[in-house]
């Protein structure tokens, strides 16, 4: 990114040390915060879509100099109005932690890619010059989820911006107000650089309705979805071009040549990072049995607690609820009353008090067990022994379900680290860290909040949101 000078540096701060003192104890709906009216926000998903126009029709008119101008204010809003965020993302919704969602607002600040990410090609030959260029789609029509609100509106914005394209929000309405919060950061910062009053929109009450007139509008070019598989499913039926970031349940294999020490510490501190939202946190792990007891020991150091199979399978019938599909089916989904909530908490559900030092309930289970099927995005930890690497790789597969998502290694063999990061094929293979290495935190590479394994973006960024388009002169405008 962008370097940033001195000035800037005391600039961030100054505004950080402002937002601290204002927190979200402030009062807010969908459309307002503190008394101020939020920008951008439509009661009607039409409405939305033609403002959202006017917001490309803008950018399209500005240089790269200009949309930068406003990335780098929206960077800098981000890292000012984190702590506001994060206490309202986790008051509004009851899951994640203020802290942790605090570092993945800077994170979105700091490591999503801008207008850099754009790169055209050239083509030189006897026959002329042909350029080819990453343009925008137009108007993106945009699903975010309740488990990284804000920072996905803002991740989004940044690269859709960066693209030069428009972006309408549909946000889950579960974290409306925090998600509409970041939209009108958004456009703020558009205000702030001397870009358009209204550069990006959203909806004060999302539904399956709005949604459903995003994905049919005929001025809504794009659609880019992050959410759980039927939201993905619904976007990529909808006979528009589709980014689809869909569910994880990313298994963890730990063998015998493991760090052993350094992989108990690595996988709680990412299993329990904002409570195990992330999609690509460790959600089960398969250890080999000659190792699984230290590893449940030097998880326990770290803050785990430990709880017997009876008491799994008591916790398994809380956490996991019964509902019938439009078909008739019975399945079992998560609660929305554990999703993302503290270990003490759910503990606690069970008739076990402890402190809040405790961050992660672990377990003994067979492969079978609900929490190894089931995708929980809370802190509650399966550990399956296994006897070899053979058996090790297909169940850790089998419970990553086809998702092409995330999966994770410790290991210092590299025939066992290569077999498992071929025959899993996620878009995103830790080794030997905590999972949120892979979005760019303590890893390299650039971040994201929108991981699009089904239709193999992959870690998207501004150029995920491009279509190519050629231009060609012939015999002319060669050098040599
Ligand atoms: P969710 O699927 O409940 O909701 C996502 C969004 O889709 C919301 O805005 C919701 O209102 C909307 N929605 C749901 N069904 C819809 C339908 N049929 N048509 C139109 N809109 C619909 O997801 P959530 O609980 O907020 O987030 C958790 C899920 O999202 C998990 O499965 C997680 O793995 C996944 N996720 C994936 C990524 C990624 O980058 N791949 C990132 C974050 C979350």
């Amino acid at each position: 990114m962008a370097n940033i000078s001195e000035a800037e540096i005391r600039k961030i701060v100054e505004s950080i040390l402002k937002a601290s003192s204002a927190t979200s104890s402030e009062s807010y709906t969908s459309t307002e915060y503190a008394g101020r009216k939020l920008v951008g926000i439509y009661s009607d998903m039409n409405e939305a879509i033609d403002a959202a126009e006017k917001g490309y029709f803008a950018v399209r008119a500005m240089t790269v100099e200009q949309r930068e101008k406003i990335i780098a204010e929206i960077r800098r809003l981000t890292v000012a109005e984190a702590p506001i965020m994060a206490e309202m993302g986790v008051r509004e919704t009851g899951m994640g932690k203020v802290e942790h969602k605090r570092l993945k607002h800077f994170l979105v600040a700091e490591k999503t890619p801008g207008t850099e990410d754009i790169v055209s090609e050239a083509k030189t030959g006897d026959s002329g010059l042909t350029l080819t260029e990453m343009a925008p789609f137009g108007v993106v029509g945009a699903i975010t989820p309740s488990t990284n609100p804000s920072e996905t509106v803002i991740c989004n914005s940044i690269g859709m911006i960066a693209a030069g394209n428009g972006v309408v929000f549909n946000p889950h309405p579960g974290a409306i107000c925090v998600s509409n919060y970041a939209v009108d950061l958004v456009n703020r910062a558009s205000a702030a650089a001397g870009g358009p009053e209204v550069l990006v929109c959203s909806m004060d009450k999302p539904t399956m309705d709005s949604a459903s007139i995003m994905q049919s509008h005929p001025k809504i070019k794009l659609l880019v979805c992050t959410g759980g598989p039927g939201v993905v499913r619904a976007v990529l039926s909808s006979g528009k071009k589709a980014i689809g970031a869909g569910a994880g349940n990313p298994p963890v294999i730990v063998d015998d040549t493991a760090d052993i020490r350094k992989a108990g510490k690595d996988i709680i501190d990412g299993c329990t990072f904002d409570n195990n939202l992330p999609c690509i946190a460790e959600k089960e792990v398969f250890a080999f049995s000659n190792i699984a007891d230290r590893l449940i020991d030097e998880m326990q150091k770290n803050g785990a607690y430990l709880i017997n199979r009876e008491q799994a399978d008591k916790l398994a019938k809380i956490v996991l609820v019964e509902k019938t599909t439009k078909s008739g089916k019975t399945v079992k989904t998560v609660s929305r009353e554990c999703v993302g909530r503290d270990a003490h908490v759910l503990l606690a559900k069970i008739g076990i008090e402890v402190s809040d030092s405790v961050r992660c309930i672990i377990c003994e289970t067979d492969f079978m067990h609900d929490f190894v099927q089931h995708e929980l995005m809370m802190p509650i930890l399966p550990i399956v022994r296994v006897e070899n690497i053979a058996e090790a790789i297909d169940l850790a597969v089998k419970a990553e379900h086809g998702n092409r998502h995330t999966a994770h290694m410790h290991s210092k063999n590299i025939d066992n680290l290569s077999a498992f990061a071929k025959a899993v094929e996620t878009t995103i293979f830790v080794k030997n860290a905590p999972s949120y290495a892979g979005i760019g935190f303590g890893g390299e590479g650039h971040t994201t909040f929108t991981i699009a394994g089904p239709t193999g973006e992959g870690i998207t960024s501004a150029r995920s949101f491009t279509r190519k388009r050629r231009c060609v002169l012939a015999d002319n405008f060669r050098i040599i």
